[in-house]
C-alpha cells in the first residue's frame, strides 16, 4: 500500500500541472460543484461544458432552481439524457430552500437524504466545495485505484470496500479537495480504460497491475448488450400546428413531449404500427400516411431507428387536447423539452 506522503504527493503535484481548465474548477459554491457532478455522471466533460455554463446563467443558485416549472428545468436539460437527474436537482433544491434555507448542508446524513445524492456525489460536494476527508468513488477511480493495487475483475461496486480502504490510506487530511480531483483527473487522462499512458504515470512506481504487466486486463470490460427498437413517429399537422404529447410522469423519458408513435410489433409493416399506434394514443384513424425519413438515436440501453410518417386524418378536430396532449406552432417547439429522438426529428421538420 503506497503511503500518503509518496502517492498523494506525487499525485497532487501532477495534478497542479496537468488538470484541464474547466469550468466547475473555478468555484468553491457547493451549489455549482453538484450541478456540475450530476450532469457529469454518465455524460462526457466536452458534452457538459455548454449545459453546465446555459444551467448557471438560468439558474445561479439553489432558489432559482427551487422556483423554476420542472418543464423549463428539463427543457434546459434536454439532450443531456437521463432525465431523473433534472427532477432531482429539482426536488433536492426545493428541499435545500425549505428546510436548509437555500444551503446546502455539509453533513453527509443530510446530504444522502436529498433525491439523487448517492455516496459519490455527496463525496464529491463536500471534498471539493468544503474539503471534507470524504473519498469519491467513479469510474476513473475505481480502475486507478484497481491498478494501483492489481485487483482483478470488473470495475463495479463489489470492489468498493477495498478501494475505499485504499483511499482510506492515501487521502489527506488537508488538501483533499485537490487530492480527489487529481485521482479522477490521472483516471481521465491518463491510467485510461484503453491503452493507459503507464509512460508518464506519477504513480507508475507504486502500480502493481504495472509491475505485473496487468494493465490492460485490470478491470475486466464489461460487455454490453445494445438493443435495436423499430418504431414509427406520426407527424399530424394542422393548421399550421403540430400535435405533441407529453409522456408519463414514470418510466422512460418521463414527462418529455414527443409525436405520437411506437414500437413496430413482430410481424407488422411499419404503416400497420403507425395506423395501430395513431389509434390507440390519440384516438382518430389515418387517412393516408406519407413516408418522411428516418431518424437514428442511440440511447444507452438501445439503439432507435424511428421512421418518420407524415399522417392525414379525416378529424383533426376531433382530436382532444389538454395539458397533455397539444397541437404546437413551429416556433413554440422550443418550450417543450423533448427527448433527443424527438428533438431531431424536429430539426429534420423545420430544417
Ligand atoms: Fe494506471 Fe499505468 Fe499509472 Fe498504473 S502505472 S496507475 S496502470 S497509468
Amino acid at each position: 500500500m503506497p503511503s500518503v506522503s509518496s502517492f498523494t504527493k506525487k499525485l497532487v503535484s501532477w495534478y497542479k500541472k496537468n488538470a484541464r481548465d474547466l469550468p466547475w474548477r473555478k468555484t468553491k459554491d457547493p451549489y455549482k460543484i453538484w450541478i456540475a457532478e450530476i450532469m457529469l455522471q454518465q455524460t462526457t466533460v466536452a458534452a457538459v461544458i455548454p449545459y453546465y455554463a446555459r444551467w448557471i446563467v438560468q439558474f445561479p443558485a439553489v432558489k432559482n432552481v427551487a422556483h423554476a416549472p420542472l418543464q423549463k428545468i428539463l427543457k434546459t436539460w434536454q439532450g443531456l439524457g437521463y432525465y431523473s437527474r433534472a427532477r432531482n436537482i429539482h426536488r433536492s433544491a426545493q428541499i435545500i430552500l425549505s428546510e436548509y434555507r437555500g444551503k446546502i448542508p455539509q453533513d453527509p446524513l443530510l446530504l444522502r437524504k436529498l433525491p439523487g445524492l448517492g455516496p459519490y456525489t455527496v463525496g464529491a460536494v463536500l471534498s471539493i466545495a468544503y474539503d471534507q476527508r470524504q473519498p469519491i468513488v467513479d469510474a476513473n477511480v475505481r480502475r486507478v485505484v484497481m491498478r494501483q493495487s492489481a485487483v482483478e475483475g470488473l470495475a463495479d461496486t463489489s470492489q468498493d470496500k477495498k478501494i475505499l480502504e485504499f483511499l482510506d490510506d492515501v487521502m489527506p487530511a488537508k488538501g483533499n479537495n485537490i487530492f480527489n480531483q487529481a485521482l479522477m483527473e490521472l483516471g481521465a487522462l491518463v491510467c485510461r480504460n484503453r491503452e493507459p499512458l503507464c509512460m508518464i504515470c506519477p504513480v507508475r512506481q507504486s502500480c502493481k497491475a504495472y509491475a505485473q504487466g496487468l494493465q490492460e486486463l485490470i478491470p475486466v470490460p464489461k460487455k454490453r448488450v445494445i438493443k435495436e427498437v423499430n418504431a414509427v413517429v406520426g407527424i399530424i399537422k394542422h393548421q399550421n400546428r403540430y400535435f405533441i404529447q407529453r409522456r408519463p410522469s414514470e418510466g422512460l423519458f418521463a414527462d418529455l413531449w414527443e409525436f405520437p408513435g411506437g414500437k413496430i410489433d413482430p410481424g407488422e409493416s411499419p404503416e400497420q404500427a403507425l395506423r395501430r399506434e395513431i389509434h390507440e394514443e390519440v384516438g382518430v384513424a389515418i387517412k393516408s400516411a406519407n413516408f418522411l425519413f428516418t431518424v437514428n438515436q442511440f440511447y444507452t440501453q438501445f439503439r432507435a431507428n424511428l421512421q418518420v410518417w407524415a399522417c392525414e386524418t379525416d378529424s383533426p378536430k376531433a382530436i382532444s387536447v389538454n395539458d397533455v396532449r397539444k397541437w404546437v406552432s413551429a416556433k413554440d417547439f422550443s418550450k417543450y423539452p423533448m427527448p433527443s429522438g424527438s428533438a431531431k426529428i424536429v430539426d429534420r421538420l423545420l430544417g
